[in-house]
């Protein structure tokens, strides 16, 4: 019997957590316009998605002051996350949520605070938290993650990785998930067999 668990390394943003839902309701705000009016990005590159957001330091202002308005909190779980989750935990896998988030200086307590508050909010089983951006650094199995960046750095770490689908990462070498029932699927064909 192994005593040593599979261990997923789970994103948030773009993949338990809708981002780009909650960001754009804030700076639709920020600006009195119908959030229908900020397309879905397609570029991870938010100057290059159509929102007007001209520079890397116009979005980190933005991103921060959404932070601190509790952005973290409030954000719309993607569909079946919890529940293909526990799928995932009642079968044996060890969840390590790997999360950057500490983005901005003087955001931290809020982002992390908040954090623990949605996971919990929204019944998210996890054993380890790690809020870091370098994620080839920290142990898993298998990752499950929308960042390019991520999604390179993992491969040219020769770690193993699932793309879960988003606009803005269609370049991005499969193997590709379209949804939570399709990512809890493809992390249980991953197990190792019993015994
Ligand atoms: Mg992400």
């Amino acid at each position: 019997m192994s005593t040593r668990r599979f261990v997923l390394g789970l994103d948030l943003d773009g993949v338990c957590a809708d981002y780009t839902g909650g960001f754009r309701a804030f700076v639709a705000g920020e600006r009195g316009v119908d959030p229908a009016t900020l397309p879905d990005p397609v570029d991870w590159d938010w100057t290059r998605c159509g929102w007007g957001i001209a520079t890397r330091a116009e979005y980190l202002d933005l991103h921060g002051r959404a932070v601190a308005a509790g952005l973290f909190r409030d954000l719309a779980p993607l569909p079946g996350v919890s529940e293909q989750l526990w799928r995932l935990s009642e079968a044996g896998v060890r969840i390590r949520v790997i999360t950057h988030r500490l983005v901005v200086s003087g955001g931290h307590g809020a982002a992390a605070a908040d954090t623990v508050t949605w996971l919990e909010r929204h019944r998210i089983p996890f054993w380890d938290l790690c809020l870091m951006a370098d994620k080839p650094e920290v142990g898993a199995d298998l990752y499950l993650d929308d960042s390019p960046a991520n999604l390179t750095a993992f491969a040219a770490a020769g770690r193993a990785a699932l793309v879960f689908d988003q606009p803005y990462n269609r370049a991005v070498p499969g193997p590709r998930v379209a949804d939570w029932p399709a990512a809890a699927d493809a992390v249980l064909a991953a197990l190792p067999p019993a015994g």
